[in-house]
């Protein structure tokens, strides 16, 4: 203690740059980084054995492999708190991570062990409607629920997560999948404005044309290489109550399930925009269990009488239906606990066109892939979700500034696949990662063997390793490294920032 104190007096009399070098290199960045913070803002700076670092290195995470152990953990209020903790990390070169909702599951992308600052969003929770009621302002510690919550008594939504405890600013820097998209694009299609601040500290706000639009064009797919993203301006949409529930379905009724999803994604997807699935199959190998589900949605209060006529009687019974007309807002709460905290996750994506025998083999081989390598994990529930996506999904891109993804439309509709491993003991982490790999290579392999798989990795349902950026068109990679070098010449978010997806790194 003596010596932090020495140091915070040290740093406090001095010109911070002069001395900062030469105390990091004696006693590391992060020490006095954290003694920096503590200094100037103690309410929100958190060091180990308190309840504040614990809530936020655990309770905020949503995989456990992905808690975290930094040497503190500092909460800004405002952008200037953040432009100020960028500043105080950086002359000290230390490391940090950044939290949004904490989702992304893996390990080191939203967390840093204890030679780094963790800074976290929790803090930044403003939510602000303009005049005219056509955008929201989104602080980037506000989850999807707390949106669509803040919106539900205009009658509006937004473009976002289809889980509540999701993370705003996560979702929205890989692109975001929506209940919307069909209709609405991407969610970071309709992101407006982006306010952040840049590694020398200054805050700017990037719009589809101002100065900032190259960096607006980064950040809607780019991930975290760019900046710290302090608020989001969205486009809300009209939504009073729409049609939204959960589908279940038996084992007995798998054939009929993938009839749907491929039905779907080939010919209801494409004639209905307003109309959306999430169709999942989730396998518990010690219970020797598989079902079959489907998130069904419809931006309306009139149902429609075909959308989802594959999932319905009398063509296929559901066991269990929830589907009803309700609030989005209302949904989201109600199924955030289908999504418990604190348990052991992976995730892997691929993606494929649109094809029955696609889906069969994606079937086929996860399911004995994943009985044949995992049967003695325990607690084990893996799965894998059909997300369809329509040329009209990947159409507004281009009518709202672009985004680097720039997925090939003349080949659509696709399927974007999550496979998704839950499980508790970290003794099997693993042999569940492993598995997870050769499961993937596995379906693959044989997807390109029929020339069924298509090009394009969602960054946000990735797992480590997968190469998402040289997923994207090769011209737009080059442009997101060019614009990283232009606002980061430093590389402070890549080198000292090293978590999450780095276009420097593809
Ligand atoms: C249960 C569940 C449901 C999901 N549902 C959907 C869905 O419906 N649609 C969809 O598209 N995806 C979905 N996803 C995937 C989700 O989009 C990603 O996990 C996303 O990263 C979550 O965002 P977050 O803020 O919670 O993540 P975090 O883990 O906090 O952050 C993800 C990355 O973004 C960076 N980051 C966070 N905040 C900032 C910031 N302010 N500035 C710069 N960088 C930042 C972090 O450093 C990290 O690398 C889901 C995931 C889960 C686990």
């Amino acid at each position: 203690m003596a010596v932090l104190a020495g140091i915070v007096a040290l740093l406090v009399a001095t010109p911070a740059f002069a001395i900062d070098a030469a105390v990091t290199s004696l006693y590391g960045g992060e020490a006095i980084a954290c003694s920096k913070l503590k200094f100037r803002y103690p309410q929100y700076t958190f060091f180990p054995g308190t309840s504040g670092y614990a809530y936020e290195t655990r309770t905020s995470y949503w995989s456990a492999t992905t808690f975290s152990s930094p040497a503190c953990v500092f909460v800004p209020q405002d952008v200037q708190q953040v432009s100020y903790a960028v500043t105080t990390i950086t002359l000290t070169l230390s490391k940090f991570a950044v939290r949004g909702g904490g989702h992304m599951p893996i390990p080191g992308y939203n967390g840093i062990d204890g030679s780094g600052i963790l800074l976290s969003s929790s803090n930044l929770t403003a939510l602000s409607l303009s005049p005219d009621k056509s955008t929201v302002s989104v602080g980037p510690g506000n989850r999807w629920r707390d949106v669509y919550g803040y919106l539900k008594p205009s009658d509006l939504a937004a473009v976002g997560g289809r889980v509540g405890h999701v993370g705003v600013p996560g979702l929205l820097l890989g692109g975001g999948i929506s209940f919307y998209s069909s209709q609405y694009g991407f969610a970071s299609d309709n992101v407006v404005k982006y306010q952040c601040v840049l590694s020398s500290g200054l805050v700017v706000e990037a719009t589809a044309t101002n100065a900032y639009s190259d960096l607006f064009w980064a950040l809607r797919g780019g991930g975290n290489s760019f900046c710290i993203v302090t608020r989001f301006d969205l486009k809300t949409v009209p939504s009073s109550k729409v049609w939204i529930g959960i589908a279940q379905f038996g084992q007995s009724q798998a054939a009929g399930h993938l009839d749907g999803v491929y039905n779907f994604g080939k010919y209801g997807a494409p004639s209905d925009p307003k109309a959306a699935i999430i169709p999942t199959v989730l396998t518990f190998p010690a219970s020797n269990l598989t079902i079959y589900v489907a998130a069904k949605f419809y931006d309306s209060q009139t149902d429609s009488p075909n959308a989802f006529e594959n999932f319905t009687a009398p063509k296929l019974t559901p066991v269990a239906e929830s589907y009803s007309l309700q609030p989005l807002s209302d949904y989201v709460a109600s199924t955030d606990a289908l999504q418990p905290l604190g348990l052991r996750q992976e995730f892997r994506t691929l993606s494929s066109i649109v094809h029955r025998d696609a889906v069969q083999i994606i079937h086929d081989t996860f399911l004995s892939g994943v009985n044949l390598k995992l049967s003695t994990v325990k607690n084990l529930q893996a799965s894998f979700t059909f997300q369809p996506v329509t040329k009209d999904f990947l159409s507004h891109s281009a009518k709202t500034g672009g985004n680097p993804q720039g997925i090939d439309i003349t080949k659509a509709p696709y399927f974007w696949i999550v496979e998704n491993w839950t499980w508790t003991e970290a003794s099997d982490d693993t042999l569940v990662r492993t598995a997870a790999d050769q499961i993937t290579a596995d379906i693959n392999q044989l997807l390109q063997a029929r020339s069924f798989n298509a090009q394009y990795l969602y960054m946000n349902d990735a797992g480590k390793g997968q190469p998402v950026f040289q997923s994207y068109p090769a011209a737009n990679l080059r442009k997101l490294k060019a614009i990283r070098t232009k606002y980061d010449p430093f590389k402070i978010y890549t080198n000292l920032l090293p978590g999450g997806w780095k276009v420097d790194n593809a």
